[in-house]
């Protein structure tokens, strides 16, 4: 059977296993399209009661979010810790890390030669500059400007500022990748100090099983959760902005479409003898999350616990899935690359093959720079486009035009990213003989093992 087909029914069967959740999503986008539909009307007729129903949608979206959020920290601090100390062996350490750089990297170089080859192939952005110009920009000003605030410096300064000063600060800003390199470090010399580090790790074990226990609670709230956040996300930005963009929209879509149909699935034959369909079918849950929140990072408890219940060790599953959530964004990383032409194309900037180059090579360098939440993606391409020329109104109104219809194209690569992440886990799991292959061909409700 073709590879798409089998994630199709690998998709329809997770969904049934979730079929809440998918319940949530769909009723969500029914919901947001008939308000963004209505706007006009329910303000004019029933002001304070649209409000109040947006206001709630918002709450119980934002509660979702924040109560996995709230997991996240102590779960990436303990699964490292867990992850590198199990592994112990340097050599093997070693192995295992360089064997995840050299996949995340191949999934995203992949991500940027599709967006590029179709950007260049359907040209989205010839003849739609007068679109751009039409967009209000000074709103957006104040978020360009901190974008690229964010951004200023040299490419050293960004890698530089990756090393956590302070790693407290780190922790409470929750500045993702310093945060995961001083663990990855603290881990490993852990690992070096012989018996006396039983008591630590025995702690980070016992904070690991606590807060997979309370992602375990939130998931009753992943449903109406998923319901809100899509509902709020569509009624504020609406589907008919697509009518505006539809080259562009196609081309995001077709992309991210041939990335989780055929890449992926691709991928795992190749490199494992994964069962794709019924991988797909067993992170379904952790999908419909990540596209409902727009964020790897939240979505991260829910993913390690996918996998961990159908058969990826915890070795693997705590070393390369938190490290995944942070530095493979390959769904993001097709974005920015078509989003930049996109632009280039709209004001005419004749692209010389050196430019496509530093284009692709550039989104490589600021997706995996760019943190695991919603609309990080969008704040990164600063660090692209503003290489490449273009004037600072240009810039400006450039964000403007994409700011306005972000959020939806976010969810789509977040799924992307957070999908691609278990794909690797899964590939690195099967090479290292850490996949227990019971779990995954015998999966049972999860309805079963849930119990407070
Ligand atoms: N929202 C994405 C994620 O969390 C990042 C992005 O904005 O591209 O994976």
């Amino acid at each position: 059977m073709k590879l798409h087909m089998q994630v199709f029914i690998a998709l329809g069967l997770g969904i049934k296993r979730n079929w809440h959740i998918f319940l949530g999503l769909i009723l969500g986008i029914i919901l947001g399209i008939f308000l963004n539909a209505k706007k006009g009307y329910f303000e004019l007729t029933n002001p304070l009661v649209y409000s109040g129903v947006i206001a709630t949608l918002n709450f119980v979206g934002q509660a979702f979010i924040r109560l996995i959020q709230m997991v996240v920290i102590p779960l990436i601090f303990s699964a490292i810790v867990i992850g590198i100390t199990s592994i112990g062996d340097s050599k093997q350490l070693s192995k295992l890390g360089i064997r995840m750089l050299l996949y995340y990297g191949i999934i995203t170089v992949l991500a940027v030669i599709v967006g590029t080859f179709l950007s260049l192939l359907v040209k989205p952005g010839i003849g739609v500059q007068s679109l751009i110009s039409a967009q209000s920009a000074s709103d957006i000003q104040g978020f360009v400007n901190s974008a690229l605030e964010a951004q200023s410096g040299n490419l050293s300064n960004i890698f530089l500022n990756l090393i956590p000063q302070n790693p407290i600060a780190a922790f409470a800003q929750a500045d993702m990748i310093p945060i995961i390199i001083f663990i990855v470090i603290f881990s490993i010399a852990l690992s070096k100090v012989g018996e006396i580090n039983r008591p630590v790790i025995s702690f980070f074990e016992s904070i690991f099983a606590s807060t997979m226990k309370v992602t375990d609670w939130i998931m009753y709230l992943a449903a109406p959760g998923v319901f809100a956040l899509t509902a709020s996300a569509i009624a504020s930005y609406g589907i008919t902005i697509f009518d505006s963009i539809a080259k562009l929209a196609i081309v995001l879509l077709v992309g991210f479409g041939i990335q989780f149909f055929i890449i992926y699935p691709l991928l795992m034959k190749v490199f494992s003898k994964v069962p794709v369909m019924l991988y797909y079918s067993a992170i379904a849950e952790a999908m419909m999350v990540a596209f409902g929140t727009a964020s790897s990072s939240a979505t991260l408890p829910l993913t390690i616990a996918c996998c961990e219940k159908r058969g990826i060790s915890n070795k693997v599953a705590s070393f390369v899935l938190p490290l995944g959530a942070t530095l493979n964004m390959d769904g993001s990383a097709l974005f920015q690359v078509v989003c930049v032409f996109f632009l280039m194309q709209a004001y005419g900037v004749a692209l010389e093959p050196v430019q496509i180059i530093l284009i692709a090579a550039l989104a490589i360098v600021s997706s995996s720079t760019c943190a695991g939440i919603p609309g990080a993606g969008l704040i990164t391409i600063a660090l692209i486009l503003n290489g490449l020329g273009l004037t600072p109104n240009q810039l400006v109104e450039g964000f403007a035009f994409l700011f306005a219809f972000e959020r939806i194209f976010d969810m789509f690569r977040t799924l992307n990213n957070v999908t691609s992440d278990a794909i690797i886990a899964g590939i690195i799991a099967d090479n290292e003989n850490e996949f227990n292959y019971d779990l995954l061909l015998n999966a049972k409700d999860d309805s079963e093992d849930d119990e407070f």
